[in-house]
């Protein structure tokens, strides 16, 4: 045999034992969770992250378990959230809030409040198969609770108790009878077991998790610059600091959040998307002394009246979202890429916003008004005060349909793949996704959630909260945002 023959043999029997090396690029919640999860099957994996910290781009602040805070998306979707939900429950056990969804119709709104009954129904028979098959995924509580509805004799019948046992649901409605103007809606409402995720102990998981898993190289404050395709995979030109240099990869997993058409372009490889840059804001009110459930009062998105959302945390802190554009959503906010370029491009304001931060006056202004809006139902509302800066960013949305929630990852020739998601229950999917297309699975049917990263179910409620209270603190906002709130 000559040498040169030889050699190839070694060269490609070397290959064969040698893992997949893959680079991900973007450390959000989506690239962090692909990360670990292959790196946990036998990639070798880099994390590539331009900011200072893992899961640090838009809030995730509810975990959409059946999509019922969305009037106008599919039954499908709601089914696909509800599923990709239990999974993150299963596999992010710590960043839960734990309390009830109060979804209530104002008698300005044009919606029928039992217009979502038969979805309802649905939604919670679906729950009551997953847990038939795997008591794993009881999760939301008893099936038979996934929601309730009460009358109004029910809700003004609660409003002289006193909260005891946050295990009955009832006792969730006890601030709600007290403080809201119920001649503004129409009954009945529905209760639903649609949970708070808390985004600083969700980045405190992926930080800890990810520093055990030897095959999941974390490069921070590095950036993705320039990409090159070759036949057995892609040369990549990255920036940390004032180094540049460039690596082999055989894959190449584009999980960049809005600027995932910046890297599609830099590829060559184009994709339509919209990018939409919304905030919520965060406000204390120091004259609440109970346990708020999180309340939707619904409202036509974009207008005056727009969907009112107050969501409860630690310590008397809310976090408000208003869809108007003078509170959540902005004007021209909402932007889809061009025949030029796959990366839809935000007014520079919004740009602005994201890169460098708001100005006071605008903070101010904006949760002002979120406070306001709020209080057209919730009057004593009205003495919450600004709690800190607004929690804000843009979100990507793949495809045509700007109301698309459930998304996940989309392959393209044998070694790109990007992860595009909408809600962050959605990136497990993603991530089971890629580990059967790089034949990482050995698709052992059996194996539960759990197992794909015990380095991250596995982690202790108190190391990840006083993770998350430093995160919080590092990035300008209170730590009550990041302390479990609800039961524990
Ligand atoms: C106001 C608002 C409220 C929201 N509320 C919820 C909610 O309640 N629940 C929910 O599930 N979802 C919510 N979302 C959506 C959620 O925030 C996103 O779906 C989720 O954060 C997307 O995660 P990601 O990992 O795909 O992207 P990102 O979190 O944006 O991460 C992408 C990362 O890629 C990095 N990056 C980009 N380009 C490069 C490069 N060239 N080199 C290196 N790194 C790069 C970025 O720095 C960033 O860290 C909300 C969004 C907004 C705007």
């Amino acid at each position: 045999m000559s040498t040169s023959i030889y050699k190839r043999i070694i060269e490609l029997m070397d290959n064969q034992s040698k893992p997949i090396s893959v680079a991900v690029v973007g450390g959000g919640i989506s690239g962090s969770t692909c990360a670990m999860l292959l790196a946990e099957q036998g990639a070798n994996v880099s994390l590539i992250e331009k900011g200072p910290s893992l899961v640090n781009g838009p809030p995730i602040c509810h975990l959409h378990a059946g999509g019922n805070l969305y009037r106008e998306i599919s039954e499908h979707q709601c089914l696909e959230l509800l599923r990709q939900s239990i999974d993150t429950v299963r596999l992010y056990p710590q960043c839960l809030n734990v309390r009830p969804t109060v979804v209530a119709v104002p008698k300005s709104d044009n919606g029928d409040p039992l217009a979502l009954l038969p979805r309802l129904k649905l939604i919670q028979s679906t729950y009551q198969q997953l847990v038939s098959q795997d008591e794993r995924n009881s999760v939301l509580g008893e099936p038979a609770d996934y929601y309730r509805l009460y009358k109004r004799e029910d809700i003004e019948a609660l409003a002289n108790s006193t909260q005891t046992d946050l295990k009955d649901i009832d006792q969730w409605l006890i601030p709600f009878a007290k403080h809201v103007d119920l001649e503004q809606l129409k009954f009945p409402i529905v209760v639903v077991q649609e949970f708070g995720l808390s985004v600083f102990r969700m980045a405190a998981m992926a930080d800890l998790a990810v520093s055990t898993i030897p095959s999941c190289n974390v490069r921070l404050n590095t950036e993705l610059l320039g990409a090159s395709e070759s036949e057995n995979g892609w040369r990549l030109e990255l920036r940390n600091g004032d180094q540049t240099y460039s690596q082999h990869f055989d894959y190449l997993v584009n999980a960049s959040g809005f600027e995932t058409g910046k890297i599609d372009d830099l590829v060559s490889k184009p994709k339509q998307r919209f990018v939409e840059f919304k905030a919520a804001y965060v406000t204390r009110w120091s004259d609440c002394n109970e346990q708020w459930p999180e309340v939707i009062f619904h409202g036509e998105r974009g207008t005056p009246k727009g969907m009112a959302q107050l969501t409860p945390y630690a310590g008397g802190y809310f976090q408000l979202h208003g869809m108007t554009e003078e509170i959540t959503l902005f004007k021209g906010g909402l932007v889809g890429s061009s025949h030029l370029s796959s990366q839809p491009r935000l007014p520079n304001a919004y740009t602005r916003k994201i890169n460098q931060g708001w100005s006071n006056e605008i903070q101010q202004s904006r949760t002002e008004k979120a406070i306001h809006h709020l209080a057209c139902f919730i009057p004593s509302f009205v003495t919450a005060q600004v709690g800190g800066k607004p929690l804000y960013g843009a979100q990507q949305i793949p495809g045509n349909d700007p109301s698309l929630r459930a998304a996940d990852v989309h392959f393209e020739g044998n070694n790109y793949a990007r992860v595009e998601i909408v809600k962050a229950s959605s990136a497990i999917d993603a991530a089971m996704k890629l580990i059967k297309h790089l034949g990482l699975s050995d698709g052992n049917a059996e194996q539960i959630i759990e197992s794909y990263s015990p380095n991250l179910s596995g982690l202790s409620a108190n190391e990840v909260v006083l993770r998350a209270e430093e995160l919080a603190l590092q990035r300008g906002y209170p730590v009550e945002l990041a302390q479990v709130s609800g039961l524990n």
